[in-house]
């Protein structure tokens, strides 16, 4: 049986280690493996070469999407880190460079997951001085400005907890645009965005586009006008460069469908043009015969407070064919999953159409997905294109694999887990039921249900999110404890989901915690499903105690009693989140995401962190790429591309700034 060949196995340290790069702040790096890579033939190997080039050019864009000033700093910090004389041994160098190891990280000054401004952790007198040491020539300067010029504009940015304090800003009651330190708005305040969108989305179509997906919104003469993302147009020189390589990349393509789609897509990033976009998406989930396929563009909308405008990113991959089978029985079901869930039937599709899935191998990560990754994706994220054309739903395994194997061993159950039943419980089937979660997630949750004929799918604003991810979330944790997934094969007998549910209570309930800094509150959209899920689990279950909180030894443990009226409470909560969502309901979808999914106990918080401290863990990760060389002959043809795994953390940054930095350090 495919999905039951990775059970647990006690990793030693050499093989840990063959994953851990680095560490450092609250970030470990991880390295990936591509296996099959040299199974592929020469021209599908070129077409990885030339998709990654495409990936590795668009770096750029994100740094400047998250902030303003993201590129300027970068460069400031990189030629302190590149032409330090001084003892690297001194703690002010050390922090420094750890600020800008997180910089790298998080593609800008700003944590990747929670939105919150970095803390520097050396003195503004340290970074002047180092910067009034280099030469003029080497630093960002706009025009006729002075390196002292540059300083006093930069150095608020970095050392004011003030200034831009937070990228994504979700408070409810403020003005989230202008409050926000993303740069996707400019001189504008959030109730001229929405009227500016409102009067668009006045005029009904069937088919609309993705307002606002691909451009900066900012006045001009007292106008709102979009700066759009194209060649051309903002981030030119960036999306020049993407394009060159996707000419190259359609020269080789494996077959026409998959020809067509990368035409469409150039053809967008040159028109800058919406509708080509919803073309593009509609071939690329056609697309389903490629070995080889990709994502590059404008794509989540996670960034922006209004979720409208889409960061850039990259994926590059090849179907693992052996893992897909898993998937592939999920996707030839998913009617019947449809049927039989807990949802009321006036929501559910009637016909749930192309729910295709499959595991991939992930060959390069860029942009948004890089360091830190999704495991599962499911695009397009238009509804409209989703309930006409249904979506494509793949699993990255080589880096699910990565992340388990590196964890391993690492002390983190032995610490959080109550007691040894469910210690066995999560070493038997922790990774399969870990990895079919996120299928059911990714190929039957997001796909599943539908809204009421006129709902505006934006209608949850800054909860829809929330309650989305809840959603899928909820599909999967109510069948993975179904008898089918057993009659399928795709679970090998019915108490392994009980690992899904106990690791699922826990992260929800306590463990996921660990990535919230003290006195925060929880703000990322999955981390908020999780603890929205759990927690009204928990409530919900109180009378019959089928969750419990209990103390051992002065430590706080999740137990669950009742697993299977867990079950029944997962599908009564699933069945109430689709209601918000198929009525648009804001007013229950903020009541809900407010009493359950944001607020932080923090008796159990400081707890929960003075615990994981001792484990010298890091609660996010992130990964290494690897390094893909094409071989030439004598008369330029590439006669092989050859794939290699031991670039370096900063190694890799640099020269990603070097050999990718495409874009001025200011774009207007
Ligand atoms: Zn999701």
């Amino acid at each position: 049986m495919a999905s039951c060949n990775n059970l647990k196995t006690k990793m030693n340290t050499a093989e840990s280690n063959k994953y851990a790069v680095e560490q450092f702040a609250d970030l470990q790096i991880l390295r990936y493996y591509v296996p099959g890579f040299d199974e592929l033939s020469l021209k599908q190997k070129e077409l990885v070469y030339y998709l990654s080039q495409a990936a590795l050019e668009g770096r750029d864009i994100l740094f400047d999407q998250n902030g303003a000033y993201n590129l300027t700093i970068r460069k400031l910090l990189e030629e302190i880190y590149i032409n330090y004389q001084g003892d690297k041994k001194n703690n002010e160098y050390l922090a420094l460079e750890t600020y800008l190891k997180r910089v790298w990280f998080s593609n800008g000054i700003h944590h990747h997951y929670g939105s919150e401004k970095f803390v520097p952790g050396f003195t503004q007198d340290f970074f002047s001085k180092e910067i009034l040491k280099l030469s003029p020539s080497q630093l960002p300067l706009i025009g006729d400005q002075t390196p002292n010029e540059l300083l006093e504009a930069i150095l608020p940015i970095i050392f004011d907890p003030a200034v831009m304090p937070k990228r994504v800003n979700q408070a409810d009651g403020a003005d989230l645009v202008q409050t926000s330190a993303c740069n996707y708005y400019s001189g504008v305040s959030q109730e001229e965005v929405e009227a500016f969108y409102a009067k668009k989305k006045a005029i009904k179509d069937p088919m609309p586009v993705s307002y606002g997906l691909n451009s900066r919104l900012v006045k001009e003469n007292g106008e709102l006008v979009e700066k759009v993302w194209k060649v051309g147009g903002l981030y030119s020189a960036a999306i020049e460069k993407i394009v060159y390589w996707l000419k190259k990349a359609e020269g080789v393509a494996e077959n026409n469908e998959q020809q067509a789609v990368i035409n469409s897509l150039i053809a967008f990033y040159e028109t800058g043009d919406l509708k080509t976009f919803d073309d593009y998406s509609i071939l690329w989930l056609k697309d389903v015969n490629s070995r080889i396929d990709f994502v590059n563009g404008f794509i989540e909308t996670y960034g922006d407070p209004l979720g409208m405008r889409a960061s850039w990113e990259s994926l590059v991959n090849f179907k693992d064919v052996e893992a897909t089978r898993r998937t592939e029985l999920i996707s030839d079901n998913a009617q019947w999953f449809e049927h039989n869930s807990p949802v009321d039937a006036q929501y559910k599709k009637e016909e749930v159409k192309g729910v295709t899935a499959k595991v991939i191998t992930a060959a390069i990560l860029a942009g948004d997905l890089y360091p830190a990754t999704a495991i599962g994706i499911n695009l397009p994220n238009a509804n409209w294109i989703r309930a006409q054309h249904g979506s494509k739903s793949v699993t990255i395994g080589n880096v699910t694999d990565a992340y388990n194997k590196a964890a391993h061993g690492n002390g983190f159950k032995e610490e959080f887990v109550y007691s040894n039943e469910e210690k066995t419980l999560l070493e038997k089937y922790g990774d399969i039921t870990g990895n079919l979660h996120t299928d059911l997630h990714e190929c039957l949750g997001h796909g599943s249900g539908k809204l009421l004929s006129g709902v505006d799918p934006d209608a949850l604003k800054a909860y829809g999110a929330t309650i989305e991810e809840a959603r899928a979330d909820l599909f999967g944790l109510y069948y993975i404890a179904d008898a089918k997934l057993v009659e399928l094969g795709l679970v090998p007998n019915e108490e392994a989901y009980k690992a899904e549910y106990y690791s699922f209570m826990m992260n929800g309930l306590m463990t996921q915690l660990v990535r919230i800094e003290p006195g925060a509150n929880i703000e990322e959209s999955h981390m908020r499903n999780r603890q929205l899920i759990a927690r009204w689990a928990l409530q919900a279950g109180a009378a019959d105690k089928v969750v419990e909180m209990v103390q051992k030894e002065g430590k706080t443990f999740v137990v669950i009693n009742d697993y299977q009226k867990l079950r029944t409470l997962f599908g009564e909560l699933l069945k109430e989140i689709q209601h918000i969502k198929s009525t648009g309901d804001f007013d229950k979808a903020r009541a809900i995401v407010e009493q359950y999914a944001i607020n932080v106990d923090p008796v159990l918080h400081t707890e929960v962190l003075e615990r994981y401290k001792k484990l010298n863990l890091s609660p996010y990760k992130g990964f290494v790429n690897p390094v893909y060389t094409a071989v030439q002959n004598a008369d330029g043809e590439i006669i092989d591309v050859e794939v290699s795994y031991t670039e370096g953390y900063a190694e890799q940054m640099l020269r990603y700034s070097r050999e990718h930095g495409n874009l001025p350090y200011y774009n207007e």
